[in-house]
């Protein structure tokens, strides 16, 4: 169901010769960046979009993008979930330059302090709070307080997860379900697999054997998975992650970096759920490198308890920019005039209209694909149904197909992710937005048959 391979080939060289054709100014561009940067872009990552020659950003706005070259694209990657709500939303735009003016960061909590931990709390309904950089950081804190408190050396994650560039989370199920290293992570010495337990994700029972040996400290859940295509969780399988990882001694933590789109306070409190520790990364800065960890007032009185215990000396946990005084007016601007009530209803209005044009057009095709949503976010599988573990995920996944649709789409101005087939929806987002993605997927198919 998915088109020759041969089909398929020669849409992809067709579409990278148009690319070639229309971008000169980013080749230029890339051939000058060629030899200082590795891969010839600052982050490696940005060398995963395959394309002849990296696009180089001129300007983004909104839900727009300008390449140099000066094409206009309309952007459902959106900065891979870090410009969910909108490139350069004015609030932030406007408090980043105050903030920047009066200093930025100085190793003192600004005055701002009270009212983000306010808004915070409000937002997410947990008690108390920490800024870090990112998200990975952000989960590797937590990882270090659970392990800390309950003095439990092993952490549990599910198979095809996510979390960031942290070290224990980098496992996978190999051949004989053995816990083994994911292949292409750089320079890992110490053995991670003895200390990070992985599971199939919706597995109960397997959950429950690794809990019932009495040594996990964290339970590390996004409340479905975003990073293997998209894998929705069993209904009640996440409130029984948190009932079963209590009863056992651990802590429950959901990672919500990726589904903050869910609506407002994440996944989590659309669905009445309150971890232990919750993260959000990426958007909360509204572009600014800013991620939060939350837990709830139990949890902050055991860190409080076992700080009294520890040993002075560097906890592991922390970097100097976090909780900068600019981090925390990006994110007050965020959360009090950027992630609305009204902001949400017009991206759940909107990502819905793609879900529903998605499906349409799947099935005037005749493809048996579907559209997976959670709030704002969507996601192509090209399965009839969604599965229900990583590794069902990692076997539907179709790179040749995936990469020939995100070009086909790019040269003709809809940017989707990369190494996703995820398409997400901002407030600035319109109707007409989301209508001509739709028709160009529909004019893909017809090429792809044809
Ligand atoms: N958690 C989840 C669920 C993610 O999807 C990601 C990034 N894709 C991260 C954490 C890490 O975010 P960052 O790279 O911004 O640290």
């Amino acid at each position: 169901m998915a088109g020759s391979v041969e089909k398929i080939e020669s849409l992809w060289q067709r579409e990278a010769a148009a690319y070639a054709a229309r971008t000169p100014k980013s080749a230029v561009l890339a051939e000058e960046a060629a030899s200082h940067w590795l891969k010839g872009v600052p982050l490696h990552w940005m060398s995963d979009w395959e394309l002849p020659h990296a696009l180089f950003l001129k300007e983004a706005k909104g839900a727009r993008l300008w390449d140099a070259d000066g094409n206009l694209y309309t952007d459902f990657c959106l900065g891979d979930t870090g410009a969910m709500f909108g490139h350069g939303p004015e609030p932030v735009v406007k408090a980043v330059a105050g903030q920047m003016a009066r200093g930025a960061t100085a190793m003192l909590p600004s005055e701002l302090a009270p009212e983000v931990g306010r808004l915070l709390s409000d937002h997410f309904g947990l008690d108390q709070w920490q800024v870090t950089a990112s998200a990975s950081d952000a989960n590797r804190a937590i990882i270090r307080w659970a392990r800390g408190v309950t003095g439990r050396p092993r952490i549990l994650i599910f198979d095809g997860s996510y979390h960031g560039a942290v070290d224990d989370v980098f496992v996978r199920i190999g051949a004989g379900g053995r816990t083994e290293l994911r292949p292409g992570l750089v320079g890992q010495v110490a053995d991670i697999t003895a200390t990070t337990a992985v599971v199939p994700f919706n597995d109960k029972e397997a959950v429950k054997a690794e809990l019932a040996k009495g040594d996990i400290a964290l339970v590390l859940t996004e409340p479905l998975l975003t990073n293997i295509g998209m894998v929705p969780s069993d209904p009640g399988f996440i409130a029984f992650l948190a009932e079963a990882a209590r009863e056992a001694g651990a802590f429950f933590a959901l990672d919500e970096t990726h589904t903050l789109s869910s609506g407002l306070g994440g996944w989590g409190r659309v669905h009445g759920l309150r971890p232990d520790f919750l993260v959000a990364g990426k958007p909360i800065g509204g572009g600014v490198p800013a991620a939060v960890y939350g837990f709830t007032a139990e949890v902050g009185a055991r860190i409080a308890a076992f700080n009294e215990t520890r040993a002075p000396g560097h906890s592991g946990i922390g970097t100097t920019l976090s909780g900068s005084a600019l981090q925390l007016a990006a994110i007050r601007a965020m959360l009090a005039e950027v992630m609305t009530e009204a902001a949400y209803t017009h991206m759940e209005q909107l990502a819905a209209r793609l879900e529903a044009g998605l499906t349409r057009v799947f099935k005037e095709k005749g493809v048996s694909w579907h559209v997976l949503r959670v709030g704002a976010r969507a996601e192509i599988g090209f399965t009839p149904n969604p599965v229900r573990s990583g590794a069902a995920s990692a076997e539907r996944m179709n790179h040749p197909l995936e990469r020939a649709l995100h070009l086909y789409l790019l040269n003709r101005g809809l940017m989707l992710t990369p190494f996703h087939n995820m398409m997400l929806v901002s407030p600035e987002t319109r109707e007409e937005d989301i209508d001509r993605l739709t028709q160009a997927v529909s004019a893909f198919l017809t090429e792809l048959f044809e």
